[in-house]
């Protein structure tokens, strides 16, 4: 689960992560002593990393999906990914940097100056840095992208190319809730929530389900989400996504139910 959260301590930070306070950064000593650089990423670590690892090429090709697969121009603002070897000196980082997070497997902090990703060399990488570096693309092309349609489209990308989206998580958690009849999606709820920590794992789920939906169904509804990414890159303001669905579609959440049953 990632949060957001908006907090200011002189500098405007956005953290993206699986949980998410407010918290002073106090300033440490960088354990990063090598660095990779691969298109917009720039790649801090405290171990070596080979020149042509495949992880590292297929978070720098990531940037080419997205910007495909959104339609989006793509940007070249940095995106700082800062990398640890193992789990204890992450977490020991974490809790001197941003003690308010201790114990979050990854993070994207976005201040003034910097779209920055912190994570460590776990089980979990290579998911971990699709996710929070997808908030990094975005965040660099994209102002004011509501917090649910950020978190569903990293939950989208943080799958891999290879499996076009599908978070199989997701789905099982949602046709779970279907088969219960204890879940009616609704994109007007999301769009109203505006702190991180507000979020639960259904509206992750929920937020993943409305990407998938729009991106991957049959007709062209891909184009209402991409216009809107679109219009919000160029102008930092547009009207709200589930007025555009709503206008186009009917009854788009039943439509969303079945799409999600029909990938039992
Ligand atoms: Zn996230």
């Amino acid at each position: 689960m990632r949060l957001l959260c908006f907090y200011s301590i002189g500098l405007f930070l956005i953290v993206l992560l699986s949980g998410c306070q407010s918290f002073r950064a106090t300033a440490v000593p960088s354990p990063f002593a090598h660095q990779l650089v691969r298109d917009q990423l720039i790649i801090h670590s405290d171990f070596s990393l080979p020149e042509r690892h495949r992880l590292v090429e297929e978070l720098t090709s990531q940037r080419g999906v997205m910007s495909e697969k959104l339609k989006l121009s793509a940007t070249d603002e940095p995106i700082h990914v800062y990398l640890f070897s193992n789990d204890q000196s992450y977490y020991d980082f974490l809790e001197q940097r941003f003690p308010s997070f201790a114990g979050r497997r990854a993070i994207f902090v976005e201040t003034d100056i910097e779209l920055a990703v912190y994570a460590h060399w776990g089980d979990h990488v290579a998911e971990d840095l699709r996710h929070e570096t997808s908030h990094g693309y975005l965040h660099a092309a994209i102002p004011n992208l509501p917090l649910w349609l950020d978190e569903g489209l990293a939950e989208y990308f943080e799958v891999g190319r290879a499996k076009r989206g599908v978070n199989q998580a997701h789905i099982d958690h949602l046709v779970a809730k279907i088969d219960l009849e204890n879940w009616k999606p609704d994109i007007s709820r999301l769009e109203q929530l505006n702190v991180a920590a507000d979020m639960t794992q259904a509206d992750y789920a929920e937020a993943w389900a409305w990407v998938y939906f729009l991106l991957e169904s049959n007709d062209d509804k891909a184009a209402l989400l991409t216009d809107y990414l679109n219009d919000l890159s160029q102008d930092g303001i547009a009207d709200s996504l589930s007025i555009r669905i709503n206008k186009r579609l009917a009854g788009p959440e039943l439509a969303l139910i079945e799409h999600l049953q029909s990938l039992r």
